[in-house]
């Protein structure tokens, strides 16, 4: 198991350190991309997506490294009475199968939104599941469950704002909105999306951004022409 290596965690809840699995970087081998980003990786065993989230085995407190150290008054009382107090003491600490992964989804998920994380970052968490049932497990009803609950998260984030001073540019955000419409089959939206990226005052500096969108437009359009030829 040497493309796993441990990172150690001190848990913002309960105080007690523990360990968390992460890939080695040299072993991670992507095959291709989606247009929404999401990577095939050559191997489940150094899929870096099963190893996202760390679980603190003592209270159940889940996150990914993109959960703030600052919690809101009152949050940490809630993940102590709705996680810790039934908290059976499983560990996620070890090798992780597709299975024990998507659990580790669903908790960080909700330990997020109990503890008020950021759209931002509850987004990210829903996307990257989808991207498991898409990749991992060709279940695409699971995968349009949860890239409607990113969308609406994404949304969210545009509306507040919290995605400045993150990694994701308002361009690339607005894309992966259009690109989420489109892959649920809301179509116009996804247009509307993809127009607003094609319009940005960055255009200019983030010009492949620009040219998916045009392309994901453009291939839209030219199916819905197509599937009115065929009606007509
Ligand atoms: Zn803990």
């Amino acid at each position: 198991m040497n493309h796993l290596y441990d990172k150690n965690f001190t848990c913002p809840i309960c105080d007690k350190k523990h360990i968390s699995k992460k890939v080695r970087s040299k072993f991670i081998k992507s095959i291709s991309h989606d247009s929404d980003f999401c990577t095939h990786y050559e191997s489940v065993d150094t899929n870096p997506l099963l190893y996202y989230v760390n679980v603190c085995p003592t209270c159940g407190y889940a996150s990914s490294e993109e959960f703030s150290n600052y919690f809101k008054p009152g949050t940490k009382d809630q993940i102590e009475t709705k996680i810790w107090k039934h908290w059976h003491g499983k560990s996620y600490g070890e090798k992780r199968t597709v299975d024990l992964a998507i659990n580790t989804y669903k908790l960080a998920i909700y330990t997020g939104l109990l503890k008020k994380e950021t759209p931002i970052v509850i987004a990210g968490l829903y996307l990257r599941l989808a991207w498991i049932y898409r990749t991992l497990l060709v279940d695409e009803l699971q995968e349009k469950r949860f890239m409607k609950l990113a969308l609406e998260q994404y949304k969210d984030s545009y509306s507040v704002g919290d995605y400045i001073g993150k990694d994701l540019s308002e361009l690339r955000l607005l894309y992966i909105i259009g690109e989420l419409y489109s892959r649920i089959g809301y179509f116009e939206q996804a247009i509307k999306y993809f127009s607003l990226v094609v319009q940005h005052k960055n255009r200019t500096f983030e010009t492949r951004m620009v040219e998916n969108a045009s392309n994901r437009w453009f291939e839209i359009r030219e199916m819905q022409k197509s599937k009115k030829t065929a009606m007509s």
